[in-house]
């Protein structure tokens, strides 16, 4: 029974959450394997929606999940989220939370908004969650994981370690010093309530595939915005890319079967950084409306482009993958000619392969090649079959110009406005 990877392919809100749920019916299991509550996935089933931040997608279909030790857990955020869906009527007895994840505390999110605040025009852009100073704590080995919260003087000695240290940096930004003790009182109050959830998700996770359980390894962000492969510096502290499955899960790479990309038809950007086939004016405005291009977690307003092939040949390039999931293909309804980007130009010269500085990427200017549109309304499609010529025509040359199949196809935020060519599974 095959390990699938779903990555997303841009910079992030491709429509993952959705796609993950589509798949998550035939899955055993479903596991995050880095980012934070950050992240933010919406599910639509019939008249109902479920905003998710932490917890895997796979918890709208009642599947088991699992919070991998690559992810950083604000304990009193996931809480808030368990409580949120328990209140939805979903099992959220189920989830799993790895002991060796680190924990983002108060003082990362203090940090966050002190380092973005100095950093004035230069800002990346980050949701002001506490991930990158968490990360930040884990690299310079000063991070507290889930597991010592069970262990009170190991917990102690850990906090003293790593306050002796973020004590100093809160006071270059003029923030006051952590308080010790009401931050260990709040810390076992959570404490209890993760305590059931608190496992060794990697030896559950790897038993979960020796039995051919179906796993589904879901990525949050994307690709560009990966600390290694992404647009450096605009980028996330973590690695949405697929290896970043193997580290954050403890899964070796013999064991994954398969790795999917989540696209959108168009590409879209929340935060800073270069963004080569940015739209700018009415038709970027009409495209953020009609795709409600709006963060789930921050309320941004994201910034629209068309489609860039250049990315997403990258994208399956460094993820190795089988497939593309193309969402909000209806979202381009009524937009003719349609533009996509095939190359850039940089100084006179036509470049296929992206740079991996953002001085060059900056530079660069895009090649857009033109298509049909159609003015066809696509919700209601349901076969491929269905689809017009124009559409398919857009499709083929995505195919085309990544060298990837296409063999999921969104078109409405709906989980039943989905088609797939193929079961994913099914390797
Ligand atoms: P994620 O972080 O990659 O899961 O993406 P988000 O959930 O932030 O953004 C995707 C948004 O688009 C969500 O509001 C989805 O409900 C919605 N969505 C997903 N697929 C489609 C689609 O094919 N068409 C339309 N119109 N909306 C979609």
């Amino acid at each position: 029974m095959p390990t699938v990877v779903v990555v997303g392919t841009q910079w992030g809100d491709e429509g993952k959450g959705k796609i993950t749920d589509y798949l998550a019916a035939a899955a055993d299991t479903v596991v995050r394997y880095q980012g934070g509550h950050n992240a933010g996935h919406t599910v639509i089933v019939g008249d109902r929606e479920f905003q998710l931040h932490l917890v895997p997608s796979g918890i709208v279909h009642g599947k088991r999940c699992i919070i991998g030790n690559g992810v950083v857990l604000d304990p009193w955020a996931f809480c808030a989220e368990r409580e949120a869906l328990a209140t939805q009527g979903l099992d959220v007895e189920r989830i799993a939370i790895s002991d060796a994840a680190h924990l983002i505390l108060p003082m990362h999110q203090a940090l966050d908004a002190a380092e973005e605040q100095r950093r004035g025009a230069d800002r990346l852009g980050t949701t002001l969650r506490g991930v990158g100073p968490a990360y930040a704590d884990k690299a310079a080995r000063l991070g507290i994981r889930v597991g010592d919260l069970f262990h009170q003087r190991l917990l102690r000695d850990r906090l003293e370690a790593n306050l002796r240290h973020a004590d100093d940096v809160l006071g270059l930004h003029g923030l006051p010093p952590v308080d010790r003790n009401d931050l260990l009182t709040r810390l076992a109050e959570v404490a209890a309530t993760l305590r059931p959830h608190v496992t060794d998700t990697t030896r559950l996770i790897n038993d979960s595939i020796d039995r051919g359980d179906r796993v589904l390894f879901e990525g949050a962000q994307g690709t560009l915005l990966d600390i290694d492969l992404g647009t450096y510096p605009y980028v996330t502290s973590s690695h949405p890319t697929a290896g970043g499955a193997c580290i954050g899960a403890g899964v070796g790479p013999s064991r994954i079967d398969r790795v999917l990309g989540v696209s959108k038809a168009y590409t879209t950007r929340v935060g800073d950084g270069p963004f080569p086939t940015e739209i700018h004016g009415e038709l970027a405005e009409n495209l953020r409306v009609r795709g409600h291009e709006y963060g789930t977690t921050t309320g941004r307003p994201r910034r629209c482009g068309w489609l860039d092939a250049v990315v997403l040949r990258y994208s399956v390039l460094v993820n190795g993958l089988a497939g593309l999931c193309i969402t909000k293909l209806d979202t381009l309804a009524g937009i003719d000619p349609i533009r996509i980007c095939v190359a850039y130009e940089l100084d006179g010269r036509h470049i296929v392969d992206l740079p991996h500085d953002i001085e060059t990427l900056s530079a660069c200017r895009p090649v857009f090649e033109e298509l049909p549109g159609w003015p066809d309304d696509l919700q209601d499609l349901r076969d491929r079959g269905q689809l017009p010529g124009a559409a398919l025509g857009y499709l083929r040359r995505i195919e085309e110009l990544v060298a990837c199949p296409v063999v999921i196809l969104s078109v409405g935020a709906e989980r039943a406005q989905t088609m797939a060519w193929e079961d994913p599974f099914a390797v």
